[in-house]
């Protein structure tokens, strides 16, 4: 029997939750044992799979398919014709598809592909490759898949590939062929286009043979690091003493994750610490590395795991590695893929890199949500835990971490260029749009959520949406029902609204006036056709402030803990009126949510002076 550890009872803990998901989230396992070897002289890798599959569909499988994303890196693909297409096309990628020689093109062939021992037939269509299965798979069956497969590494384009900007040999993301995910909405097959992914839990054994000049990392713990000679692995095996020879093979495992990715550099240097629970942090830095940045960075990393423990929920993977891929910043499990070539004097970016790669693990590694379908909920779940640690790593006092967020969504809405969240990633009609949807308006989504429920109640929620849907692919109503569960408040509108339209928010004060001696009449109106409860704060001559909660009644509760809430706001009237009790020639100012809880389209009428 093997020894459980503490991680190991996480992660069965885990799994006993992630079970009795499985009834609705249809949760199906990938088990990858990979055996390959790169070919260093032709910029190739060439290996073996062998996948446990269990499938989760509640339907009869009569078809698989695999990602091949390699074979995006050629001319005339998907991703060559949306960048071309683009009014807006990422630099880094324009005009470069329609010039790679065959050498510098990447693909990835299936040379053989068996299910349970007997051959299939395929289709590929560029990214994608279709199995046609001779025996269909029933809910819940299991079949053994075997492939032989070959890859050329890209060039490097984006994220994968060789020989990039800051020369690292290989950044090996999106390598191997990969079983496509199919759940409640189907298949996943779609072509790859430099978007989000969305993949199968399981466990990966992978053995990679490459010449001894290479230092590699990756996903998971290096198994064998005190095999493998001094030279090259003593950073991760201070023992290390295996025989020196022409190849070495790295073997790497790693336990319910979604992907592999690794990365190799004739001159990575190594180094490693460990975060406050125990997590062991590794670094892999190339080249074109400041050892200073580097020697920072690992301080920083082991506070920022040490803030998302609290924050969100405990690391559960017993390894992390930063490794500087040279390309860009991309997350892949247990392990981020960096520009590592910042200046000391360039620390805060190179920190604030890693931060939001890093935080990636809790979101699109753990909860792992579709990120085809819900790109905000990975990547503005992620900004806004970077924008928490963030702003506790380098202090700005600003009570509002988001407020950089609100502010580029209201000028990107007034400029027109917000597309509704619920467009799937790849179908984002400008890289702008997408940026602003996945990242400012996902960060928002529940920044506005926080703002509605009170901090406390809205970071225990997500701790426990982080508890209960980890490793189970949740939707967006299962975070709001949790909200809702524990606020009392009826939030899924506010969902709809924010997600599924480019419906905007703006408030303002109409009026403020003395009512008789001591009570004070405010006129407020809603412009935008968004109605949210809100925060007035009265500002007095001698500096006191007082804040009132103006609740809707779309919620039908006001927030927990507001104490002598005004009256509710029918949230179809475009006006709003109370009166509060106060001295008039006392009062200063009314500011209309000024903390800026709602992205509210126009500030200049959110706040009354004085005459
Ligand atoms: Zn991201």
């Amino acid at each position: 029997m093997k020894r459980i550890n503490a991680v190991r009872w996480i992660f069965l803990l885990c799994s006993v939750e992630a079970a009795e998901a499985q009834t609705t989230a249809g949760l199906s396992r990938a088990d990858y044992r990979m055996q390959v070897e790169l070919d260093d002289s032709k910029h190739r890798i060439k290996g073996t799979q062998e996948i446990a599959f269990q499938s989760g569909a509640a339907d009869t499988l009569h078809e698989l398919f695999f990602h091949l994303y390699f074979n995006a890196f050629q001319p005339g693909t998907a991703m060559a014709e949306r960048t071309a297409a683009l009014p807006d096309p990422d630099g880094r990628m324009k005009g470069r598809f329609e010039s790679m020689s065959a050498s510098e093109q990447g693909w990835n062939k299936v040379r053989s592909l068996k299910v349970n021992g007997v051959a299939q037939r395929t289709e590929t269509r560029e990214t994608t490759l279709k199995v046609y299965l001779d025996k269909p798979i029933p809910p819940g069956g299991r079949v053994r898949i075997d492939t032989e497969f070959e890859a050329q590494v890209p060039v490097q384009i984006r994220r994968s590939g060789r020989d990039n900007n800051e020369s690292i040999d290989y950044t090996c993301t999106q390598w191997y062929p990969k079983l496509a995910q199919y759940d409640r909405h189907g298949w996943k097959t779609l072509p790859y286009v430099n978007r989000e992914f969305f993949g199968i839990f399981g466990n990966f054994d992978v053995r990679i043979r490459a010449r001894s000049a290479f230092v590699l990392a990756g996903t998971g713990v290096l198994v064998n690091a005190c095999a493998l000679p001094a030279a090259l692995a003593q950073a991760y095996c201070p023992e290390a003493k295996g025989p020196k020879a022409e190849w070495a093979e790295w073997h790497f495992s790693a336990e319910n994750v979604h992907d592999f990715a690794w990365a190799a550099d004739r001159d990575y240097r190594i180094s490693a610490t460990q975060s406050g629970r125990g997590t062991d942090l590794y670094f892999a830095r190339g080249p074109r590395s400041e050892a200073a940045s580097w020697k920072a960075l690992q301080d920083y990393t082991v506070r920022f795991f040490n803030t998302m423990d609290t924050l969100i929920g405990g690391y559960p993977y017993p390894r992390f590695t930063v490794i500087q891929g040279g390309d860009g910043g991309m997350e892949y499990p247990m392990c981020t893929m960096v520009l590592g070539a910042a200046k000391p004097d360039q620390i805060e970016g190179f920190v604030g890199l890693m931060v939001h790669e890093a935080a990636h693990n809790w979101f699109y590694g753990i909860i792992a949500t579709d990120e085809q379908r819900y790109p905000w909920m990975d990547e503005g779940f992620t900004s806004y835990a970077e924008a928490v640690v963030m702003e506790g790593l380098f202090p700005t006092g600003d009570p509002n971490p988001h407020r950089s967020a609100v502010h580029s969504y209201r000028k990107a809405a007034l400029a027109g260029l917000v597309e509704p969240l619920s467009t799937p990633a790849d179908f984002y009609t400008r890289n702008k749009s997408y940026g602003m949807g996945a990242y400012v308006m996902g960060e928002l989504f529940l920044w506005q959520l926080e703002g509605m429920v009170g901090t406390p109640v809205f970071r225990a929620g997500l701790r426990e949406f982080y508890r209960k849907y980890a490793f189970t692919h949740p939707e967006p109503s299962d975070l709001v029902r949790i909200l809702e569960r524990r606020s009392g408040m009826q939030l899924q509108w506010y969902s709809d609204l924010w997600t599924g339209t480019t419906q905007t928010i703006d408030h303002g004060i109409v009026e403020v006036r003395a009512v008789g001696r001591d009570q004070i009449r405010i006129v407020l109106e809603r412009k935008g056709s968004i109605p949210m409860p809100l925060e007035l704060v009265l500002v007095f001559e001698d500096g006191t402030r007082r804040s009132l909660k103006v609740p809707l009644d779309w919620c039908f509760e006001a927030a927990p803990g507001s104490a002598q809430p005004l009256p509710f706001w029918n949230g179809y009237a475009p006006r709003y009126e109370c009166t509060v009790r106060a001295d008039f020639n006392a009062l200063d100012e009314v500011q209309l949510d000024p903390l800026e809880y709602t992205a509210d389209l126009h500030l200049e009428n959110n706040r009354w002076v004085k005459p």
